[in-house]
């Protein structure tokens, strides 16, 4: 399927860049069937929304309703279900996980400690990606390289080997300005948070506002360390495949390699994609995801 667009009101590197996106993700939906996009429903996912609905790209779209989440973000699925008619598929903690959680530790217990903090992450987001992720050939994000250090190494596709399947995030290369501009030039709807000084939501206890100057993440678990800020959803090592923006890989080709996180990028993530160093050890130089899966399996 080839994706049209309409990039009279884009400038001309910015219609460029939602060009690659919107054939990758198509190239994504034929190559890697069942894929799925992971909407957390901030502005980088808004663009992806639209781009995969816009031309009725075969992609499955579901987000993670924690619990927790601000009241704007549940008005944004009430937006999006009127702006596009979808009916947003949502993933919800395990009751009996919670109740666990806040009856040995309390409610808010995500204040007192890291462990804490990431252990609520672990039941209210992490369990539930991975049961969304279930069954899937790849999963879309996005994650922009710019939104924090702990990104920067962030490549356009990666093999998940935790979850077992393809990772890409399509907007990498894509600046705030880049993604501010294709929403205000198409009129897609966006979280009213924006508008306050939050360019990072995610449940509401755990962001606040920034300040002008602020890194982009800094409203996320505010009251942590920075190289400590992340859900779990994106902390675990992936391999990079190729530097290529094609969907399809072919097996000659891929060289699996670790990311080359620093050790503050790796803990500002929440945990869905690390390799084990057993594992990773074990792996010959040319290995393809097939082999990687394998030997995650027999470890
Ligand atoms: S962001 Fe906060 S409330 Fe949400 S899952 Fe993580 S620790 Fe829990």
């Amino acid at each position: 399927m080839s994706a049209h667009f309409d990039s009279d009101k884009l400038s001309s590197p910015l219609a460029g860049k939602v060009a690659a996106a919107a054939r990758l993700l198509a190239d994504i939906a034929d190559a890697h069937a069942p894929a799925v996009f992971a909407n957390s429903l901030g502005a980088e996912d808004m663009v992806l929304t639209d781009l995969i609905l816009r031309v009725g790209l075969a992609i499955e779209i579901f987000s993670l309703d924690t619990g927790r989440l601000p009241q704007e973000t549940h008005a944004l699925m009430q937006d999006i279900r009127r702006h596009y008619g979808l009916r947003l598929k949502l993933f919800y903690p395990r009751h009996d996980l919670i109740e666990e959680y806040t009856a040995n530790h309390g409610i808010n217990a995500f204040f007192d400690s890291v462990e804490l903090r990431r252990a609520c992450c672990q039941v209210r987001k992490v369990e539930p990606l991975r049961r969304a992720l279930a069954g899937k050939q790849a999963w879309i994000t996005g994650m922009r390289a710019q939104q924090a250090p702990s990104r920067e190494a962030l490549p356009l596709r990666q093999f998940d080997a935790t979850n077992g399947l393809m990772k890409f995030n399509p907007l990498v290369e894509w600046s705030e300005q880049d993604v501010w501009a294709y929403l205000r030039g198409t009129g897609v709807p966006y979280n009213a948070l924006h508008d306050r000084g939050y360019p990072s939501i995610g449940c509401a206890p755990c962001t606040r506002a920034i300040a002008a100057g602020e890194d982009l993440r800094a409203g996320r678990w505010w009251w942590e360390s920075a190289d400590t800020k992340e859900c779990g959803l994106h902390r675990s090592p992936l391999v990079t495949l190729g530097t290529s923006t094609q969907a399809n890989i072919d097996e000659g080709d891929v060289k699996a390699r670790s990311t080359g996180r620093s050790q503050s990028a790796d803990t500002k993530e929440c945990g869905l994609h690390r390799i084990p160093v057993s594992v990773r050890t074990t792996l010959p130089e040319n290995a393809d995801e097939s082999m990687l899966a394998a030997a995650l399996r027999s470890a």
